[in-house]
């Protein structure tokens, strides 16, 4: 954790670690408090709910430990005091624990029983509050839970029954307060609490909304009045989780309802883009409206050391005719510089022999990242093509020049016959290799959401990002014809098809070009 969090501890000696009880909002991931994102990204164990959306599993770092301690409506896999036991026993191992709830801990989150344990045991411990559900969750409807014309109070209610099924809720009190009404863990309970409005004298036409999913790209809305919600909310067939709203603000939603209409609302793509490059297309995605997982599928390690390198650069500073340095992605580029920074090799004695040096790139985007360390590549091929590039450099050369290539482990070999060919000197060097990624967090769910068709496309940047995702995802255990895949060029759209997906190419190799095309496919037309 960051220095601020270890000030935090209260005995800096102490091998006793600390708890972080925070909430994570009601499902959408942009809805995290900034110190409840920061905590997900740097604690060492995270003690986490069923409420916790995929988006929001999707920012746990891989490397971060978890523990699962799911609730699901009438099964309780892990009893409460088990759950205290879990906090105290990681605490105690010295770890920065983080116990994340969905929407705020302390609204009927059990989050007071776990702190008092904590205090029992001496362990430090923050309380991160969250945006509670009882709130965000009418918002993301458009239902104000108050607003000046019709009621001047609200009131969050359990709609959980005890076990003899009895609610222990006094009807009367609540009819009389005139407020809106927010009953949480209501569905299965929800005819004894519209019976029990109505026995104690509210009108059978007062407006009352289920809310299910909220803030969610699954969200979804049944307006109707204490009398009819029963009945519309089983046709529609409204499960768990879900809240009721009872009081005049709910006839407000059928004309202030918003997050549906978004652009992108209501949809969930996921992304398989190595982690690093991941953002801006997310944050496009998110802008419109979508809910987005983030599981790259591959990431990249540098090869280190790389003697290979080292003695090819020797070479090459040497070598007295012409010669080429050839980088094939921005990967590759920043690799490169990364290092020669580790093994202390000076640019100047790549660059500084006698024969004159050019530079070679397979895009823009290689040219783009070359110039960052100031370098303008003097050769990119107009189409991005290995083989292309090939031939232009050959194009461009004299017989008996050479070229250094420092590229990824597994390069295309269409770059090499054209240089060959022409009688230049190749050394061909990888510098980092391309390793597939198993998210085992989020594996299970992305699968049932898959199934139940909850995500209405992927996205794919390469052909690697492609085989990852079917290799994390096991290759027998999906059905990938129900899969909709937008892929960013032609040769990953046929590594996708090998797989039987439903395939949807971009325009350009742009992200922007991803964004647009998805908007054409997904985009809400209202
Ligand atoms: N601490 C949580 C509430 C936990 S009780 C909070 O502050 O939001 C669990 C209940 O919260 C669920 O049964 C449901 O009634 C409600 N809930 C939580 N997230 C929800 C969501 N995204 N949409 C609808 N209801 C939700």
């Amino acid at each position: 954790m960051n220095e601020n969090m270890n000030a935090g501890k209260i005995n800096e000696n102490s091998a006793c670690g600390k708890v972080w009880l925070a909430g994570a909002g009601p499902g959408d991931a942009g809805l995290l408090t900034v110190k409840a994102a920061h905590l997900i990204g740097n604690a060492d164990v995270i003690v986490y709910d069923a409420l916790i959306s995929a988006e929001l599993l999707s920012r746990i770092p891989q490397d971060t430990e978890t523990i699962y301690v799911g609730k699901h409506s009438g099964n309780h896999p892990v009893p409460q005091h088990e759950i205290n036991q879990i906090l105290v026993r990681e605490a105690k191992k010295g770890k920065e624990v983080l116990r994340l709830k969905g929407g705020d801990p302390f609204v009927f989150g059990r989050g007071g029983e776990e702190l008092e344990t904590l205090v029992s045991e001496q362990i430090p411990f923050e309380v991160v509050p969250g945006i509670t559900s009882s709130v965000a969750v009418p918002a993301y409807a458009g239902i104000p839970v108050t607003h000046r014309d019709y009621t001047s109070s609200f009131h969050v209610i359990t709609g959980h029954a005890r076990k003899d099924g009895a609610l222990s809720i006094d009807f009367d009190s609540l009819v009389r307060l005139n407020g809106t009404l927010v009953f949480l863990m209501s569905v299965s309970s929800m005819e004894k609490i519209l019976k029990g409005l109505t026995d104690a004298g509210m009108d059978p036409d007062m407006p009352a909304a289920v809310l299910e999913r909220g803030t969610t790209a699954g969200q979804r809305r049944v307006t109707a009045t204490v009398g009819t919600l029963k009945a519309e909310s089983d046709r529609v067939g409204i499960r768990t989780p879900a809240i009721i709203v009872v009081g005049k603000v709910c006839a407000l939603a059928d004309e202030l309802h918003w997050a549906e209409d978004r652009p992108l609302g209501g949809r969930q793509f996921l992304l398989t883009r190595p982690r690093q490059n991941m953002s801006v297309l997310a944050g496009k995605l998110r802008d419109l409206g979508a809910q987005v997982i983030e599981m790259p599928a591959i990431h990249t390690e540098p090869i280190s050391p790389n003697e290979p390198l080292k003695c090819a650069l020797e070479r090459f500073g040497q070598h007295e005719g012409g010669k080429w340095l050839v980088f094939t992605s921005p990967i590759g580029v920043n690799v490169f510089f990364d290092t020669l920074k580790e093994m202390k090799i000076d640019l100047r004695s790549v660059l500084g022999g006698t024969g004159k040096v050019r530079i070679g790139a397979i895009g823009s985007a290689t040219a783009d990242a070359l110039c960052g360390y100031g370098l303008i590549p003097d050769a990119v091929p107009k189409t991005y093509s290995a083989g292309e590039l090939g031939k232009e450099l050959a194009e461009m050369s004299e017989p008996g020049e050479c070229v250094l290539i420092a590229r990824a482990e597994k390069g295309s070999p269409d770059l090499i016959p054209p240089l060959t060919e022409k009688g230049l000197y190749v050394d061909d060097i990888p510098l980092y290799c391309t390793v597939y990624e198993v998210n085992t967090l989020l594996k299970e769910e992305v699968v049932r959401m898959l199934q139940n068709g909850e995500i209405d496309a992927v996205t794919f940047t390469s052909a690697s990002t492609v085989r990852g995702f079917v290799r994390a995802m096991g290759e027998n255990e999906t059905d990938y014809g129900s899969v909709r895949a937008v892929c960013i060029g032609e040769q990953t759209a046929r590594a996708a098809a090998e797989y039987g997906m439903q395939i949807e190419i971009s325009d350009q190799a742009s992200m922007d070009a991803m964004a647009e095309k998805i908007l054409e496919l997904f985009g809400n037309r209202r």
